[in-house]
């Protein structure tokens, strides 16, 4: 698949294999749901990737998607302000693409949700004022500076002028990586991670998913299938570079996780202290073949060897880089 636009998400299933699926989810859904009240304390588990109106979302539908898939911290990360330019693809890229809200609704949000909520503070990073508008809503206590998706190189000044303020203010930036597309130049990458050792990187989507594989030849393919060469440019920023971590969500995400299960073990093992647990899904469901968050958790849970690094990446990991 190679689609450039929309949201990162996987082809949606067939009727068949919706309907199979979800009668398998009917008959273990006693054992599975999260709310049930009796039974065992679920496991917590921290979201680090949602949208606030995601392609059109009801917040009340994201409160219980998010409840359904047993989410006890979720962090919403806002749009930049819709603005026509070189770096929002004149305007297609607004809203990230995916109707989301900016850092006003997800500040009000979080602060009418405190128990459950966080938010990361955003905006478009060539426009005058973006430091100072991010400056502002990480002073009110967002946690991040995500999403940020736009057409810019990565060592562009102006998104250095955002990594300064990430060093200075110690919050993660999260980067959406897509070839031609949002954050330019993958494969120079490298360079700001050292010229800026102090701050966290979060990567994110198909570009960065894709390039695990070290046979990944071809860039324009954005979700690649099939077996697996340890080494790719991905699994050696994230070896060589303490600052470099990596978010799960998405399609992007849950295909490099299960297109090929031998290797997956192994790079989960490999870095089970550099990878989080994201969602970043936009359907009504919460469980089932149409959510891609559940079905990542479920491949975490299946893949990770052992408990405690099972542990690490769906809590542990994002509790501790965010400060939660
Ligand atoms: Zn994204
Ligand atoms: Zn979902």
């Amino acid at each position: 698949m190679t689609a450039s636009t929309g949201p990162d998400r996987l082809r949606e299933p067939t009727r068949r294999e919706f309907l199979t699926a979800s009668s398998l989810a009917l008959l273990g859904a006693t054992a599975q749901d999260p709310a049930r009240p009796a039974g065992p304390t679920p496991e917590p588990i921290i979201d680090i990737h949602q949208h606030l109106n995601y392609s059109g979302r009801p917040d009340a539908v994201l409160l219980a998607h998010q409840r359904a898939m047993g989410i006890t911290t979720t962090v919403l990360l806002p749009a930049g302000r819709p603005v026509t330019r070189p770096s929002t693809n004149q305007g297609a890229s607004n809203a990230l693409e995916a109707q989301a809200l900016g850092n006003d609704a997800c500040w009000r949000f979080a602060q009418a949700h405190a128990a459950a909520y966080r938010f990361a503070a955003n905006e478009v990073p060539d426009l005058d004022g973006a430091k100072a508008e991010i400056e502002r809503y990480l002073r009110r206590g967002a946690i991040m500076i995500a999403e940020q998706k736009f057409g810019l190189a990565c060592d562009a000044p102006e998104m250095q002028r955002l990594y300064e303020l990430a060093r200075e203010r110690r919050v993660p930036v999260l980067m959406h990586w897509q070839f031609e597309r949002f954050n330019l130049g993958f494969e120079r990458f490298h360079r700001m991670l050292e010229q800026f050792p102090r701050v966290t990187f979060i990567g994110h989507a198909q570009t960065w998913w894709a390039n695990i594989d070290k046979n990944h030849a071809d860039q324009k393919v954005l979700y690649p299938r099939g077996p697996v060469t340890p080494g790719g440019l991905t699994d050696r920023y994230l070896a060589d570079y303490p600052n470099m971590f990596g978010d799960l969500s998405a399609g992007s995400g849950l295909n490099a996780l299960t297109r090929d299960e031998d290797f997956t073990r192994g790079f989960l093992e490999r870095h089970q202290s550099k990878l989080l647990f994201g969602s970043d899904c936009s359907d009504h469901d919460g469980s089932g073949p149409r959510c891609q968050g559940s079905q990542t958790i479920a491949a975490i849970r299946r893949l990770a060897g052992s408990p405690a690094v099972e542990r690490k990446l769906l809590y542990g990991n994002a509790k501790q880089l965010l400060r939660l």
